[in-house]
C-alpha cells in the first residue's frame, strides 16, 4: 500500500489505543519505515531484484518483533504496515512474512500448471507466480527465475481502490473521533509539535531518505548527468539523522513476568514442528511446507 494509507491507518489507530501525543506519532513512524526497504542509491536495483529484497527485509516477523521489543509503539506500527501490505498482490510482492527464514527452503513441489518440479527434500508447496510478476511488477520486484511461493499475497493493487479507501477512511476517521471528543484542535497542535519539533530530525530523515531515494530509484538513476555521490551524500546524512534520533528511543517492554510464557511458546512451537516432520514424512516421504 502507499505510504500516506500506512501512516494515516496507523495514527487512527494509535490515537485510539494510545493516549501521549508521542506514543500516537510513534506508531507513525513505525508504519512509515518498512517501506526504506528499496533500492535506494546504496543497493544496486539488480541486487534488490536478484534477490528479492522489498517487502521481505523489513517486512517479516521477525524484524517486527525486534521492532516491538525495542519501542512498543514503532513496533505497532510496524505490524500495521504488514498486515495492510498483506493485503496486496504478487505483483506488488505482498509480504515475505517469514524472511530470511523461509529462504532456507527454495524448492517446490508443483510448478503453476500442477505438474510436479521437485519431490525431495523440504518443498514448498508451489511456485510463485513468476511470469505474472516478470509481465507486470515494477522492475525493481521482478523474478527471473522461478522461485518457490513464500510470500503472503492478497488481492488488492498497490495505488488503486482500497489502497485509497483504507487512506480516507482513516482520514475521516480520525478527524470524527477526535471532534466528538472535542479535542481535534488540540490533537492537531499536538500532533504538529510532536512529529515535526520533538521528532523533527527523525521524520525529515524519513522524509528525505524516502523522497530522494524514490527520485533516484525511478529517474535519477537513468540520469547520467547526475553524480551519484551528491546522492549518496544527501541520503547518508539522512541515514545518520533518522539512526540518532532511532538510538534515543529505546523503551522496551517489561518481559519478566512473560518470559515463561515465550519460552512456553518456543518449546512447543519445537516439539509440534518434530512431530509433524516425522507425521508428514513418513505419510509422504517428502516434507513439504
Ligand atoms: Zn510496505
Amino acid at each position: 500500500m502507499n505510504l500516506n494509507t500506512h501512516v494515516m491507518l496507523a495514527l487512527a489507530v494509535g490515537s485510539v489505543l494510545f493516549h501521549p501525543m508521542y506514543a500516537v506519532v510513534l506508531v507513525g513512524i513505525g508504519a512509515a519505515i518498512p517501506d526504506l526497504d528499496r533500492e535506494y542509491v546504496f543497493t544496486p536495483r539488480k541486487v534488490f531484484s536478484r534477490y528479492q529484497l522489498h517487502r521481505a527485509l523489513l517486512h517479516n516477523l521477525f524484524v517486527a518483533l525486534g521492532a516491538l521489543f525495542f519501542n512498543f509503539y514503532l513496533g505497532v506500527g510496524f505490524l500495521l504496515h504488514i498486515a495492510l501490505d498483506f493485503l496486496t498482490s504478487p505483483t506488488d510482492r505482498g509480504v515475505e512474512l517469514f524472511f530470511p527464514l523461509g529462504r532456507l527452503v527454495r524448492r517446490y513441489e508443483l510448478s503453476l500448471e500442477g505438474a510436479p518440479a521437485n519431490t525431495k527434500g523440504f518443498l514448498w508447496y508451489l511456485e510463485d507466480p513468476v511470469s505474472l510478476v516478470y509481465k507486470t511488477a515494477d522492475p525493481g520486484l521482478k523474478e527471473y527465475t522461478p522461485t518457490a511461493w513464500r510470500r503472503v499475497y492478497g488481492p488488492f493493487k498497490n495505488g488503486m481502490l482500497i489502497d485509497w479507501a483504507v487512506f480516507y477512511s482513516s482520514l475521516i476517521f480520525l478527524l470524527m473521533y477526535e471532534a466528538y471528543l472535542g479535542n481535534l484542535y488540540g490533537w492537531v497542535t499536538a500532533f504538529l509539535h510532536t512529529a515535526f519539533i520533538r521528532f523533527a530530525l527523525l521524520v525529515s530523515g524519513i522524509i528525505i531518505f524516502y523522497g530522494v531515494g524514490e527520485a533516484w530509484r525511478r529517474r535519477i538513476q537513468f540520469t547520467p548527468q547526475v553524480n551519484r555521490n551528491y546522492v549518496l551524500v544527501v541520503v547518508g546524512i539522512a541515514l545518520l539523522l533518522i539512526a540518532y534520533q532511532f538510538s534515543k528511543l529505546y523503551l522496551p517492554i517489561h518481559v519478566g513476568g512473560y518470559l515463561y510464557l515465550l519460552g512456553l511458546s518456543a518449546c512447543s512451537l519445537s516439539l509440534g514442528l518434530i512431530i509433524s516432520f516425522f507425521q508428514i514424512k513418513l505419510r509422504y516421504k517428502r516434507v513439504v511446507m
